[in-house]
């Protein structure tokens, strides 16, 4: 695709864009019209390697906490700067609504922007103590290179995320994002290359991704692994980072309940489920998986929420009519009607959609699934699609109980006009992130992260920064 900010279609490490011809090459194809929208190296190994050894580089001077507060600002003021264009290579590659590829783009800088406040909490500072008579200084060091590892989802938030963490905490990282959208990172890095960054600070690869992970995985010198995909993949990285022993940053999959009890404002529950569900076409780790809806609100919450979802328009999402854009590809979109079938085979009643949806990319209708039990796929797996599985309950000690009948342990939702009930529950669900009376997902200055199979680590605020210091004590005799 042409783009001010695809001028190299390439790899980036040692301080330049890399091509390299000899190399195998793949596609990046538009969801929504399956045209080749770049064609790019596949690389490996080698290059892994090399970028880790630029990486490996850039450790040999710490940069100044000034120094990196100039950087996040300088990082957040070049992506706001460049939303149109960002935004449109977003949608070209990963096939959402352009205004969401624009609220993505927004969304990433505030993480430049959360990272260069928290930077006073890095300060070195003496303990309030004097233990074993010594004065006790505490450093909040870099924890080396970082190999950042992200998903097709959000192709910029979900970098930007750990790129604001490792630079505001001092480390040299080698970026390795999905195949099937590297072209945002790409141009992000367009951007990169103008800043005065040392040269092998920041590092880009793409293509082989076992092989590229095995790199990141097997090197010493990579100290943290920040991963952001399925949990089938997280676990392989922790395997194979296992004898390193490395910090591990890990967000993985989701399986969200959404609980709706009797006494809840239902325009106010349907309003945020269909914000929540149909972000992405519901490719998001976030997004409401089981509607969990009690006896006495089922019928009308199911009429409400069908009929706005009958309304929603499928298309392209660079076209301003269009809600819902495409699935990523035909995988994505056989996986989600499979589970369709699955459900209807098990019982369930389709009541809006439950079929593909016309034009040449991988297009689902938004769908209506009632009848839901936890004997579906549809209840055990991600969906990933913009299908509404709803599934009734009896009381508040059922609710919880299907909520938590999962090994994920990402976000869950919960919404009832009673504020002691909201307190209760939240405290009894396993997940990471708990929306009371909101769909509202992750924002840059709250730390976010799953608990259980959903991952380790937080990515935000503070904490999202620590997943890549390391503490030093100092402790000197103090003077008598
Ligand atoms: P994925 O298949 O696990 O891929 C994620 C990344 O890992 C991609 O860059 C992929 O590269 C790479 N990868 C695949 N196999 C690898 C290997 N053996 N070694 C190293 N890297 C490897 O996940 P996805 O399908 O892209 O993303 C969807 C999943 O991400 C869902 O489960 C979703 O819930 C989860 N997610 C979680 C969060 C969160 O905050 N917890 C946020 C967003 C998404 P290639 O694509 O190039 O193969």
């Amino acid at each position: 695709m042409n783009s001010r900010l695809l001028p190299t279609l390439a790899g980036y490490w040692d301080g330049a864009f890399r091509s390299v011809t000899a190399q195998p090459t793949f596609d990046v194809v538009d969801p929504a019209s399956t045209e080749v929208l770049a064609t790019l190296p596949t690389y490996g190994a080698s290059e892994a390697n090399r970028a880790v050894d630029a990486a490996v580089g850039a450790l040999a001077h710490t940069p100044s906490l000034e120094q990196r507060r100039q950087w996040l600002l300088t990082i957040e003021r070049e992506l706001l700067g460049n939303v149109t264009e960002l935004a449109r290579i977003i949608t070209a590659e990963n096939g959402k609504p352009i205004a969401e590829s624009q609220g993505e783009v927004n969304y990433s800088a505030g993480f430049f922007a959360d990272a260069a406040r928290q930077l006073t909490h890095l300060e070195s500072r003496d303990l309030p103590i004097t233990a074993k008579g010594h004065r006790w200084r505490l450093h909040h060091r870099p924890a080396g290179v970082a190999g950042l590892i992200t998903p097709w989802n959000f192709p910029m938030g979900m970098l930007a995320k750990k790129l604001a963490g490792a630079i505001a905490a001092g480390c040299p990282t080698v970026i390795k994002p999905s195949e099937l959208t590297p072209l945002s990172s790409i141009a992000w890095f367009t951007l990169l290359h103008e800043m005065d960054l040392p040269k092998g600070f920041v590092n880009l690869v793409f293509g082989d991704a076992p092989a590229i992970g095995n790199v990141l995985c097997e090197r010493m010198e990579v100290r943290v692994i920040s991963f952001t995909g399925s949990t089938g993949v997280g676990r392989l990285l922790a395997t194979q980072s296992a004898p390193n022993l490395k910090r591990m940053s890990l967000e993985l999959g989701g399986n969200a309940p959404f609980v709706v009890f009797d006494d809840a404002d239902l325009d106010a529950a349907v309003d945020h489920l269909m914000a929540n569900k149909f972000r992405n076409a519901g490719q998001t780790c976030v997004c409401a998986n089981r509607v969990l809806v009690q006896d006495g609100a089922y019928d009308e919450f199911v009429t409400r929420a069908s009929d706005r979802i009958r309304s929603l328009v499928v298309g392209p999402g660079a076209d301003l009519a269009t809600d819902v854009g495409p699935l990523i590809d035909e995988r994505a979109r056989s996986k989600v009607a499979s589970m369709v079938a699955d459900a209807v085979d098990r019982g369930a009643v389709i009541a809006v959609g439950g079929e593909s949806a016309p034009g040449a990319g991988a297009f689902y209708a938004p769908t209506v699934l009632t009848g839901v039990n936890g004997s579906m796929r549809c209840s055990q797996e991600e969906l990933f699609g913009p299908v509404v599985a709803i599934e009734r309950f009896a009381d508040e000690e059922a609710g919880i109980v299907r909520a938590n009948d999962t090994e994920y342990g990402l976000a869950a939702y919960v919404f009832s006009a009673d504020a002691d009930r909201l307190e209760r529950v939240a405290a009894r669900l396993h997940f990471g992130h708990v929306g009371l009376n909101t769909g509202t997902g992750p924002t840059p200055e709250a730390p976010f992260g799953g608990m259980q199979q959903s991952g380790l680590g937080r990515e935000g605020g503070l904490e999202g920064i620590l997943e890549y210091v390391e503490i030093q004590t100092c402790p000197t005799p103090a003077a008598p």
